[in-house]
């Protein structure tokens, strides 16, 4: 049996999962996030659904975060209401927190299969926006 190189934070599924069932509310939060940072602060958030392109858990935890004092993120996880459970993040959610924090591990998949990836692993050949931007010094 091979040894999984990240634990699954179970803790942080459960802040999650806790904000999912209590939060989430209708059609406009039916999503939430848990971050741990670094000193291991738990961080929460839900997403804000528009049509014109509210963010997701994942967007606002980082503003949510911030809002706190903490910039650095070491392991993130979404969850869904109705009990959906684990859902991984979306497209646009992989890129921003790729940037964001580049070291930064993502608990994805369900049940028995929960595990904890490295961002990069989700966003393979991806293009890292920090690396077209003009040296200004
Ligand atoms: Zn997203």
């Amino acid at each position: 049996m091979t040894r999984q190189p990240h634990p699954v934070d179970h803790e942080l599924i459960q802040a999650a999962a806790h904000v999912a069932r209590t939060r989430c509310r209708g059609d406009n939060h039916t999503m939430a996030a848990a971050a741990r940072t670094p000193d291991g602060l738990i961080v929460t958030a839900v997403n804000a659904y528009h049509f014109t392109g509210g963010p997701c858990a994942e967007l606002v935890l980082i503003g949510t975060a911030a809002a706190q004092g903490a910039y650095d993120l070491d392991t993130i996880v979404a969850v869904g209401d109705r009990d959906r459970g684990v859902v991984p993040p979306c497209g646009r959610c992989r890129q921003v927190l790729l940037d964001y924090f580049p070291t930064l591990k993502v608990i994805v998949g369900e049940g028995d299969r929960l595990r904890t990836v490295p961002i990069t692993d989700l966003l393979p050949d991806t293009y890292v926006w920090a690396d077209h931007q003009l040296d200004t010094e």
